[in-house]
């Protein structure tokens, strides 16, 4: 029996997305954030753009660490050769790599214009796939753009071609939140029962059915007799209208009707995560979290009607699906409602001192101090907002890494082929 498996795309989907962006530092809290709530994979970023470099590296190193462990980092490219050498150029430690081409006649058509027809597709994405195996990539996934508008027949096709030439997963992407979980149940088990490989959903919220076609599209996956893994994002996060949110694709795996039985995780995953991941990513992109949020909105567990209220005092599962210290919710969390001091990029060393004294951070001696309050600057530089504990307990914990993570200078690499 297949399992469900969660593939988290924040750091991909959800800084690709217009007006939205992440610091490296904060990409980075958001692995490690994935990491404890035992979320198998983080699409962590672009190993092709350059400005990614040296996080990726970074993060690269928080796994060799056993900081990033056992979370898989994976890259996202696009399916060409050339692609697949210049990631791992750039970032020769990658180990996990997902490769990106369209394959409905509509992307066909409308963005390559007529210089590619269908074979050209599929020549395209296996010359990539053969190069990632070169390179040594641990794990290949396939992704089809479009593939909820692509011809079927066409689609079994290149998911068989991608799977005899070495890919481990086929990433089935609703790239417009066209499918409901009618047809993509219908699709994807097709898929599973004639291609034989582990499916990926990737499901965007167009419609409204994120989470659900994600589930349902699971559900086609493991029937057809293989794993499934779902694309998610923090708060659901993402082009357009967004993706399949987290938590919530987590507890309708696990509390909708009957679904638990015979779906399961492949791989436990610790919900007590969810207020604080949640609420990072707020903070961190700056995008509140909507008071009708499942799980982590500010009144997935409020009460004020009579009949509800009395409801859930008798008994929370009156009105309640599932318990809000299930989330991590319930704890007290201190708020600063006097003098504050934080930390800027303007900070000096008796602030930052009295700040890191609150978290009981000592430093040996004031060199340590200087060099970290140091780092804290650049990375206020980087973020325009006072940094959360978690981000400068990280900082003064790996001082080196942080380096790297900061750093952000042009890269003087010539394009490959130019
Ligand atoms: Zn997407």
């Amino acid at each position: 029996m297949g399992k469900i498996y969660i593939i988290d795309v924040t750091n991909r989907d959800g800084v690709q997305t217009a007006k939205l962006g992440l610091s490296k530092l904060e990409k980075t809290m958001i692995n490690i954030y994935l990491n404890d709530m035992g979320v198998f994979h983080s699409e962590f970023g672009f190993p092709t753009t350059k400005h990614e470099k040296f996080y990726l590296e970074a993060n690269e190193e928080l796994a060799d660490l056993g900081v990033l462990k056992p979370i898989h980092l994976g890259g996202w490219i696009r399916a060409t050769a050339a692609d697949v050498e210049m990631a791992f150029r750039l970032v020769p430690k990658l180990k996990h790599l997902n490769l990106s081409i369209s394959t409905s006649d509509q992307m066909i058509q409308g963005k390559f214009q007529g210089r590619k027809t269908r074979d050209d597709i599929l020549q395209t994405m296996v010359d990539a796939v053969e190069a990632a195996r070169s390179y040594g990539a641990k794990t290949i996934g396939v992704n089809a753009e479009d593939a909820s508008r692509t011809d079927l027949d066409f689609l079994v096709e290149f998911a068989s071609e991608a799977k005899a030439h070495g890919a481990d997963r086929f990433r089935y992407c609703d790239t417009l939140g066209y499918d409901n979980p009618f047809t993509i149940y219908e699709t994807v088990n097709r898929l599973a029962k004639d291609v034989g490989i582990a499916i990926e959903l990737h499901c965007h919220h167009d419609l409204g059915m994120a989470v659900a076609n994600s589930i349902a599209g699971a559900k086609g996956a493991i029937d057809g007799g293989q794993d499934a893994y779902i694309n998610t994002t923090v708060n659901g996060i993402g082009e357009r209208a967004g993706n399949a949110d987290l938590v919530a694709t987590i507890l309708a795996v696990l509390k909708s009707k009957g679904f638990a039985e015979k779906y399961q995780l492949g791989k436990p995953i610790d919900l007590s995560k969810a207020w604080k991941i949640a609420r990072f990513a707020s903070y961190a992109f700056r995008v509140p979290i909507p008071i009708n949020q499942p799980g982590v909105g500010d009144n997935a567990f409020a009460h004020a009607s009579g009949i509800h209220a009395d409801g859930v005092l008798k008994d929370p599962q009156n009105y309640e699906l599932y318990s809000y210290t299930e989330l991590g919710r319930g704890e007290p969390e201190f708020v600063e409602t006097g003098r504050e001091i934080c930390a800027g990029e303007y900070g000096g060393i008796s602030g930052f001192r009295h700040i890191m004294g609150k978290m009981e951070v000592s430093f040996a001696d004031s060199s340590e101090a200087d060099k970290i309050l140091e780092l804290v600057r650049y990375a206020n530089v980087l973020a325009q907002r006072p940094l959360v504990e978690d981000e400068l307990l990280f900082i003064a914990k790996y001082p080196d890494i942080t380096k790297k993570l900061l750093t952000l200078r042009p890269l003087d690499m010539p394009e490959v082929g130019a």
